[in-house]
C-alpha cells in the first residue's frame, strides 16, 4: 500500500494536478480527471477501445488492459485495431479479444482512443465506432491536441500504459495478472526496456506493482518481447544496413527500404519496429531517419532524436505527422528518393541552428 501512495496521491489525483497546471498557464494540454473518466467508465455499458493503425506494444498492451479490467466489471467491450492482433504481440494474454474493426459500423456509449496523437490514426477503427455518446482520448503524445470529451494527455509519461496503470489504481479498478503482464509489456516497449529518457522513478515503482501484483515473469515477458524475432527480420537489417548513410559531419543517420526489398524478403510492417534503434546507437549520432516506401504513393519516415534541443516531432510535424521529442514520424506524399531528400534537408537545416553543448 504504501507504493500505492507513491504512486498515486489520491487526495490529489492526476488529473487535478494537470488541470491546476494548465489553468497555471503554460500546460498546453487539456485534462479531465482520473474521478471524471472512472465515472464514465463505470455508468455506460458498450465499449470501443481503440489504438492507432500500426501498433505497437504500448497500444496493444493498453489496449488490451483497460478492456480486461472493464469486462471485470461486467461490461461489454471491444477491442478493435486496424491492423488486428500483430503475430509478434500474440503472445500477450487474451491477445484474441483485439480484433479488426468490423466491416459495419457499430454504436457504443463510449469509445476510447489510447496512444493516438491524432484521431484519425484510429484508421479504419475510427470508422467502425458508428456513434458514441462519449470520446475518451488517453495518451502521451506532444502533438495530441486533446480531441475528444474527456482528454488525459500526460506528455511525462512515457508510455500510455502508465497512464492507464494510474486510472486503474487510482479509480480501483480491477488489475490481475492478464491485466499487469499487459501493461508490463506496454511500459517496457515505450521505454525501450526502460532505458529512454521519460523512464522515472515513477515508471519503476510501477513496474515493481505490476511485477508483484499479476506474479509476473520479467524474464519471460522479455524473451517474447526481445528474442523471438522472426529471421526475416534480420535479413531485413542486414538489407537496410546496406543503404546506410551518414550526413551533417556524422550527426544524421538513414536508411531505407523499398517496396521491392519488402517484397523480396516477404517482411510484415511490424518486422522493422525499433530497427532504427541501430543508427542512433551510433556515437555521435543525433539524429536517426527510417524511411519506407508504401504502397499508396507515400513514404513513412520514422525520426528518433539523441538531444531535447532536436525536437523531431516538430521536424515531423511540418510534414503532417507528429509524436514525441525524441520518436516522432510522419507518412508524406511523393516517391522515396525525393522524400528522402526533402526530409535531410530540414533536419540538417534543424542540426545547423542547434548547438552542441561546449566538450
Ligand atoms: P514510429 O517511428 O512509427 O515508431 O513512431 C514514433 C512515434 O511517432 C510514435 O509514438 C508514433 O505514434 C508517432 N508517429 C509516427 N507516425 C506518425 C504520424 N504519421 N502521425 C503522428 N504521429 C506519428
Ligand atoms: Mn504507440
Ligand atoms: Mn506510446
Amino acid at each position: 500500500m504504501e507504493l500505492l501512495e507513491l504512486v498515486e496521491d489520491r487526495s490529489s489525483g492526476y488529473g487535478e494536478r494537470l488541470r491546476r497546471d494548465k489553468q497555471g498557464g503554460g500546460y498546453k494540454m487539456t485534462a479531465s480527471t482520473f474521478d471524471e473518466i472512472g465515472r464514465v467508465l463505470r455508468e455506460h455499458q458498450h465499449f470501443a477501445i481503440l489504438g492507432h493503425v500500426r501498433p505497437d506494444g504500448d497500444a496493444l498492451g493498453s489496449q488490451l488492459a483497460l478492456a480486461l479490467s472493464l469486462q471485470q466489471l461486467g461490461k461489454d467491450v471491444r477491442v478493435w485495431n486496424e491492423d488486428g492482433m500483430l503475430e509478434k504481440y500474440s503472445f500477450l494474454p487474451r491477445a484474441e479479444l483485439l480484433t479488426k474493426p468490423p466491416a459495419t459500423a457499430i454504436d457504443v456509449d463510449v469509445a476510447i482512443a489510447l496512444d493516438t496523437a491524432i484521431q484519425n490514426r484510429l484508421g479504419t477503427a475510427l470508422a467502425a465506432v458508428g456513434s458514441a455518446k462519449i470520446w475518451v482520448n488517453i495518451d502521451h503524445h506532444s502533438s495530441n491536441p486533446g480531441y475528444g470529451d474527456l482528454v488525459i494527455v500526460d506528455v511525462s509519461a512515457p508510455a500510455t500504459g502508465e497512464i492507464i496503470f494510474r486510472l486503474i489504481r487510482n479509480q480501483g479498478l480491477p488489475l490481475d495478472h492478464d491485466i499487469a503482464e499487459n501493461l508490463y509489456a506496454a511500459i517496457s516497449t515505450d521505454t525501450g526496456s526502460f532505458q529512454y529518457p521519460k523512464t522515472s522513478a515513477r515508471t519503476f515503482e510501477i513496474a515493481t506493482e505490476l511485477v508483484r501484483a499479476g506474479g509476473l515473469n520479467v524474464g519471460k515477458i522479455s524473451q517474447q518481447l526481445y528474442e523471438n524475432y522472426p529471421r526475416r527480420r534480420l535479413e531485413l537489417l542486414r538489407e537496410l544496413l546496406r543503404t546506410m548513410r551518414f550526413s551533417e559531419g556524422g550527426r544524421v543517420a538513414s536508411f531505407s527500404l523499398t517496396l521491392r526489398t519488402a517484397a523480396d524478403l516477404g517482411v510484415l510492417p511490424e518486422d522493422n519496429e525499433g530497427l532504427i534503434d541501430h543508427l542512433r546507437a551510433v556515437r555521435g549520432v543525433i539524429v536517426a531517419v527510417f524511411f519506407e516506401e508504401l504502397a499508396d504513393g507515400k513514404a513513412r519516415v520514422s525520426m528518433r532524436s539523441k538531444d531535447e534541443a532536436v525536437d523531431v516531432c516538430a521536424i515531423c510535424q511540418k510534414f503532417g505527422g507528429g509524436g514525441h521529442t525524441l520518436a516522432a514520424g510522419a507518412r508524406i506524399r511523393g516517391n522515396l528518393v525525393e522524400v528522402e531528400e526533402r526530409v535531410l534537408k530540414e533536419v540538417g537545416d534543424k542540426l545547423e541552428v542547434y548547438q552542441r553543448p561546449s566538450s
